[in-house]
């Protein structure tokens, strides 16, 4: 795996190895992304293999602006009214699909396609650059941590992807908030930075909420089980002894291993730190024989609902 500097010049190795049907891990302000050439079928292909991601999990398709998504989605109102607000931004927004040269297998041949125009200036560069959109998930084996910082994906990713583009701590540390506009009732797939509340109020209506059905499973980001350290996870532990291995919200007890998302108790830095701080600590677990950690509570305003649906899945069983 090539490691590449943030600069001009390394856009362009970057751009020209995706030209090549490579893949390559890059920053997002939202979580690292794991990059192909959506028009190119053998790096789709590559994606899937490389994250063991099944291949009816559609891949979110990333562009560099509102003229070039309409190439590959029909805007109605809503989506309209939410990209014109949130792009570029935290937002992906499912739409109908229209007919292009994106490959089948990124949207896993469904009618509909989910679209994002990231802020991130690295991410936008290099499509830009490539000049097509580009197809990528999160960087990370399917159903495990996410990776929120070039150190992560490389310990997780480097054997298996052809580069990865350092551009530092995502800022925003969550996958964004995905809303469903392709279907009569929207509704919100996945929480993230940009709240359910912040939605509804910039919408002046209430879009519901459906990313806790596993019955009813559109988005695998859904699914009960996600985001998984191999450590155990046990959530709302807000009395650690010795011993323990804990994550905690507020000032870290003193002598108890572990780290504090937020020493001031501030939401958005604990979801900044949340994947990092979790890598940390599965492998201070690993490192004494599998000890679960422990998390304090989070309360659950504002972007608190997106670090507790994280959480929930990671500890699934
Ligand atoms: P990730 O793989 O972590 O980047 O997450 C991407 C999320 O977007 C997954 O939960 C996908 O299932 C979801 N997604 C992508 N395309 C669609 C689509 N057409 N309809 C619904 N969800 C989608
Ligand atoms: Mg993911």
């Amino acid at each position: 795996m090539k490691i590449i500097k943030n600069s001009l010049e390394g856009i362009k190795v970057a751009a020209e190895i995706l030209k090549d049907n490579g893949v390559v891990a890059f920053p997002t302000e939202t979580v690292y992304g794991l990059g192909a050439n959506a028009c190119s079928k053998e790096a789709v292909t590559k994606v899937y293999t490389i994250k063991k991601r099944p291949s009816f999990n559609p891949l979110i398709i990333h562009v560099s602006s509102y003229e070039m998504a309409k190439e590959y989605g029909v805007f109605n109102d809503l989506a309209k009214k939410l990209t014109q607000k949130y792009w570029p931004g935290p937002l992906t927004i499912v739409v109908e699909k229209k007919k292009s040269d994106i490959v089948e297998a990124a949207t896993a041949s469904l009618e509909t396609i989910a679209l994002r125009c990231p802020s991130n200036i690295i991410a936008l560069d290099l499509i830009r650059e490539l000049n097509k959109p580009i197809a990528a998930p999160s960087a990370n084996i399917s159903g495990r941590l996410t990776c929120t910082n070039p150190e992560d994906v490389s310990g997780k990713l480097k054997s298996r992807i052809d580069a990865l583009v350092d551009g530092g701590k995502s800022e925003l540390g969550l996958e964004s908030t995905v809303v469903d506009c392709s279907v009569e009732t929207p509704c919100i797939l996945r929480l993230g930075n940009i709240t359910v509340e912040e939605i509804n109020s910039s919408l002046g209506y209430k879009i519901v909420p459906n990313f806790q059905t596993e019955s009813r499973v559109k988005s695998p980001g859904q699914l009960l089980k996600h985001y998984s350290p191999d450590a155990e996870l046990y959530l709302n532990q807000n009395q650690p002894s010795a011993g323990d291995i804990f994550l905690s919200f507020g000032p870290h007890p003193k002598a108890i291993d572990g780290l504090t998302l937020s020493e001031s108790r501030n939401l958005e830095e604990a979801a900044k730190n949340l994947f990092t701080f979790l890598h940390t600590l599965d492998r201070l677990s690993k490192a004494r024989g599998g000890v679960p950690i422990k998390v304090a509570s989070i309360p659950s305003n504002g972007v608190g609902a997106a670090i507790n649906d994280r959480l929930q899945r990671a500890a699934e069983k």
